[in-house]
């Protein structure tokens, strides 16, 4: 069980200041990060302005390598394997650019894809000859398992693989996609962006051949974080697609060589405060025990695909069997952005979902958007009440 009094004091924008006080539902846009985050991100910046970032960077040069440790943990992989990066979809895209492609190459997409992935999916398929595929959805709206079987074989050079997309509650079955792929020697990448931090992740059951996420959501670290595994077979073996001094040494006038792991995919430069925020949330979430915090984001969703289609012209859009806590719904007669700025008005925060970030998927059910409603552990009860409310109240 998760001590909700403690998660809660532990977060800075829970506390009620403002009447009416806030009601938070945008994990899965871009969180409210625990305490131990926002002191570890500004410290950093205030020992950087006394003696300097080079200096300040050395003095945490152990809390630095704690960060791949703790999100090793967090996924069950060596901290070799893990690439520390500015984003989820630089993460991805720095894998996806290094795989070679060919006329002829065929690259499969989910129907749930993000925009990002897709774009940069046909890009390459535009320089390359290859080819991009849609993998269809099953009656439930999930990745369709029997279809991928079908679709695969040895011309496919990459599954994309979307974990819980970014329009709704939609949970795919990632293992068994990665399965299917794997046996026509197909590399898979999983777009775990909105799984990280909210479903458990184990990238040895999983078997996928990378991962990217994102530290800001469901990690509720700092903006700018983000990261990449790469099975490490391939972080030991895979070209990156750009190279600096720290993915790789100047070992002579024509010579170079590859870092020896995932940090291959890493430039030298970063934000260096914002590491050190990623490292605390996660290594606050290990604290919390993840598996609390899972229960409590699943019974705090679960409670809202309850409490909403309870009410009239209220339609919950979550497709597929297994549900994340992303819970997203449309509302007869008001627009999605009219929902998300009276709810504003109400110091209630919701995003709204366009059908640009998640084309193929929304344009096969019909939708311009939905609103998506996200709750973290720290969002209390009666808070969501609260929303169910003033939803209501429309
Ligand atoms: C948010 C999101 C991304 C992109 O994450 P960034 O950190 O903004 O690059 C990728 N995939 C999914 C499913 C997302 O929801």
């Amino acid at each position: 069980m998760l001590a909700e009094d403690r998660v809660r004091a532990d977060t800075p924008g829970c506390a009620s200041g403002a009447e009416p006080g806030p009601v938070f539902l945008d994990s899965a846009g871009s969180s409210l990060p625990p305490r131990v985050v926002l002191d570890t991100v500004v410290d950093h910046l205030r020992r950087e302005a006394e003696v300097g970032g080079y200096r300040a960077a050395n003095e945490r040069l152990d809390d630095l390598a704690a960060v791949k440790s703790a999100i090793g943990t967090l996924i069950n992989a060596a901290p070799s394997s893990i690439a520390l990066s500015d984003s989820a979809t630089r993460a991805w895209a720095d894998f996806f650019y290094s795989i070679p492609l060919a006329e002829g190459d065929r690259i499969l997409v989910s129907e749930a894809d993000y925009a990002s992935n897709a774009i940069a999916a046909l890009q390459r398929a535009r320089a390359t000859g290859a080819t991009v595929e849609k993998i269809p959805s099953d009656s439930t709206g999930q990745l369709d398992l029997d279809a991928l079987s079908a679709l695969v074989d040895e011309r496919v050079k990459l599954v994309s693989v979307l974990h819980a997309p970014t329009n709704g509650g939609l949970v795919n079955p990632a293992a068994e996609a990665t399965r299917i792929a794997r046996s026509v020697g197909a590399l898979v990448l999983l777009d775990a962006c909105q799984s990280t931090g909210q479903l458990p992740i184990d990238v040895a059951e999983l078997d996928v051949d990378a991962l990217s996420a994102t530290g800001r959501k469901w990690l509720r670290g700092p903006r700018g974080t983000g990261f990449l595994y790469v099975r490490p077979e391939l972080a030991a073996t895979m070209e990156p697609a750009r190279l600096d001094l720290h993915s790789a040494e100047w070992t002579a006038p024509d010579e170079y060589r590859l870092a020896p792991d995932a940090s291959r995919f890493e430039f030298w430069e970063c934000d260096v405060a914002a590491r050190l925020g990623l490292g605390a949330a996660v290594r606050y979430l290990l604290e919390l025990g993840p598996a609390n915090v899972y229960e409590a984001i699943s019974a705090r969703a679960e409670h809202l695909r309850k409490a909403l289609p309870e009410i009239p012209g209220v339609t919950v859009r979550d497709i597929g069997v297994q549900h994340s806590g992303i819970v997203s719904f449309t509302v007869d007669g008001v627009d999605s952005l009219a929902v998300r700025d009276r709810l504003a008005e109400q110091n209630i925060t919701v995003t709204v979902s366009r059908a640009g970030s998640t084309l193929l998927d929304m344009t096969g059910r019909g939708l311009q958007s939905v609103v998506r409603a996200s709750p973290h552990c720290f969002v209390s009860f009666e808070e969501l009440d609260r929303f169910v409310a003033a939803i209501a109240a429309l």
